[in-house]
């Protein structure tokens, strides 16, 4: 039986571009996506860091290139990885901001903030994003949320979902379970068609976003979703085609201009500003041109696109995507005549190559575009939170199975991988396999844990090791038992038994090096608390010199008018004179220093004295 939590419970898509968040309307038996302080559906996943405060969403994304070293996106790309990945080195050669190997070969990122150095994990970025889609979700709920279902790329591997839910517990969030974005993005079409699904339907979910591209190919049959395969690139989406139209237009000023911008991290930043825009429209028009003033030594860049350009320096991308979904379908040993929807997810995935691509794939095929390619991961996510909440009770009853990404197994002699759970079986599942003692008399055995295909165990990802020892004296040959038990997180625990004699002795891997302790989560959430009370002390202080700001121009008016000005002596004109000028000075000289109950103060004093004043002259 499925534990369930208490109190609200939201759906987070916590996208590497942007998040969503979304909760199940048990009144309205309908999802609601909800909207942020600036009126968006989607937030961008990007922190800022400047000289006075922290910013997160739009507001980040909005000042990126005005600082690029500062400002903090695509964290996910980092979540669980290490420093010395390919994959990282790739990433940083592209980010205006600095990564470095911290203990354990973790990234991190290092941001100026307040003049000051300040290091983060990926962990730490993501929950800063999670915190913002929480207060997006309280401000609308205006309530306290506790729990939400966060959703990860099918192809996360173990320590990228264990990372996932650490991020989550920074941002004070209990992470009742992380769904899959495909199979999420299915339960928001099969809640549509559930009507049409009284007999099995195979749907293919082709989920292209901005820094992942998944692929899943899942069965719908009455309320039963199940995931049959999964395949997909941890590094392929809108954020690559962005790339490419940098790299393309940096050889367009270079033509024009014989300057070489590729070194100007502010150029770049505006440059990629006005690439992903011109992308965008590139869905809907045929030829879309970048406009960018000033853009680097004082050059003003214009310079147009076509589609047919766009579609050129992305194909090998767009190739590649068709491969994954072949892949997928090999996988599931399934014909593409057999599938009966092909669902579209994912930003880019208004691409028309795209779409044009996947369709003559499927000879032909409409493609389902009838939600909403931002909102669908979400939206699956809350109808599966709402599953989850002990307080929910009119919600449709689906049964979601996920499936594992990778093959799990154990090294055995000779660096064979020896596969105990395969790739695609569906979760939870617990699965053991039988081992032989290699050696005579040997009285412990090395039991290390990896995941991925490759024959040789050690061209896999070592998850992590441990000994069981306590062998009693036998030949070689005798047998013990590893047991792999996945949990509906997809999370990995796995415990040896030594039955040999009749003993058992077991253990368990909880916790890996490269995730968080305890105690790091907990010095987290402390620092995450500190952010939230200095991000208020800054929204203070800002609301105080706004305030006082206006009331300064209240004063500015009203002695301009000439109506007030008969009614009031030359003394008292003096009076609100003065103080218009130590008012201002304390604005503009100094107010970086001032704290905000000063300002408070200032403009309490300010009114009570201008009052008698203001009464004269109604
Ligand atoms: P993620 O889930 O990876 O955060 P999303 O699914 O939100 O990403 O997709 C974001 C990506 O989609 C961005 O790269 C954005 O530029 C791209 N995108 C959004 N709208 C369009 C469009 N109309 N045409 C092409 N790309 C688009
Ligand atoms: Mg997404």
């Amino acid at each position: 039986m499925v534990k369930k939590c208490e109190g609200l419970a939201v759906g987070i898509d916590l996208g590497t571009t942007y998040s969503c968040v979304a909760v199940w309307q048990e009144q309205h038996y309908r999802v609601e996506i909800i909207h942020n302080d600036q009126g968006n559906k989607i937030t961008p996943s990007c922190v800022a860091f400047t000289e006075d405060q922290r910013l997160i969403g739009d507001a980040a994304k909005n000042q990126a290139a005005f600082n690029p070293q500062n400002t903090v996106f695509d964290a996910k790309r980092l979540i669980g990885r290490k420093f010395s990945d390919q994959v990282v080195q790739d990433d940083i050669m592209l980010w205006p901001f600095k990564v470095t190997a911290g203990v354990n070969d973790k990234p991190m990122i290092t941001v100026k903030y307040k003049d000051q150095e300040k290091y983060m994990c990926a962990e730490e970025v993501s929950s800063m994003v999670l915190t913002k889609m929480r207060e997006i979700a309280e401000s609308y709920l205006e309530s306290p949320v506790k729990n939400a279902v966060v959703t990860v790329p099918a192809y996360f591997n173990d320590s990228q979902r264990k990372a996932t839910i650490d991020a989550g517990a920074i941002a004070g969030l209990n992470v009742m379970r992380v769904v899959n974005e495909p199979t999420a993005a299915a339960v928001a079409y099969g809640l549509d068609k559930r009507t049409d699904c009284a007999e099995e339907r195979n749907i293919f979910v082709f989920d292209l976003g901005g820094g992942t591209f998944d692929v899943s190919l899942l069965t719908i049959k009455n309320n039963n979703f199940r995931v049959i395969a999964t395949a997909g690139n941890t590094h392929l989406g809108g954020e690559d085609f962005d790339n490419r139209m940098v790299n393309y237009f940096v050889q367009e000023f270079k033509k024009k201009n014989k300057l070489d911008i590729s070194g100007n991290p502010k150029a770049l930043r505006r440059l990629r500003t006005a690439c992903e825009r011109a992308k965008r429209s590139l869905s809907f028009l045929v030829v879309s041109t970048i406009e960018i003033d000033s853009l680097f030594e004082g050059i003003d860049f214009c310079s147009p696109i076509n589609r047919a350009k766009f579609e050129e320096i992305n194909m090998d991308l767009f190739d590649e995507c068709m491969k994954t979904v072949e892949s997928c379908l090999t996988d599931a040993n399934m014909d593409k005549s057999n599938v009966d929807d092909v669902v579209l997810v994912g930003g880019s995935s208004r691409i028309p190559k795209v779409q044009q691509l996947l369709q003559d794939f499927f000879n032909g095929k409409e493609l389902c575009k009838n939600i909403n390619p931002d909102e669908a991961v979400a939206y699956g996510a809350a109808v599966q939170a709402a599953l989850l909440s002990e307080d929910v009770k009119n919600v449709p009853k689906l049964v979601l199975q996920d499936v594992t990404p990778l093959s799990l197994g154990r090294k055995v002699v000779g660096d064979i991988m020896a596969v105990v759970i395969p790739r695609n079986t569906s979760i939870p599942v617990k699965k053991t396999g039988q081992f032989c003692t290699g050696v005579d008399n040997q009285t412990r055995s090395l039991i290390e844990v990896y995941e991925g295909e490759r024959t040789r165990a050690s061209d896999n990802n070592l998850l992590g090791s441990f000994y069981l020892s306590g062998h009693t004296a036998a030949p070689r040959g005798h047998p013990v038992d590893v047991c792999f038990a996945i949990d509906e997180n997809g999370i990995l625990t796995v415990s040896a038994t030594n039955n040999a004699s009749g003993n058992s002795n077991q253990i368990t891997i909880t916790n890996y090096k490269e995730r968080l302790s305890s105690e790091e989560i907990k010095k987290l959430i402390k620092e995450a608390e500190n952010y939230h009370i200095e991000d208020k002390k800054f929204l203070r202080k800002a609301k105080a010199v706004n305030a006082l700001d206006e009331y300064i121009y209240k004063m500015k008016i009203s002695l301009q008018k000439e109506d007030v000005n008969m009614k009031l002596s030359s003394e008292e004109i003096g009076n609100i004179e003065s103080a218009i000028t130590v008012a201002t000075n304390l604005l503009s000289v100094n107010h970086q220093q001032v704290e905000a109950d000063v300002l408070e103060d200032h403009l309490k004093g300010l009114e009570s004295r201008m009052e008698q004043i203001i009464v004269k002259t109604i």
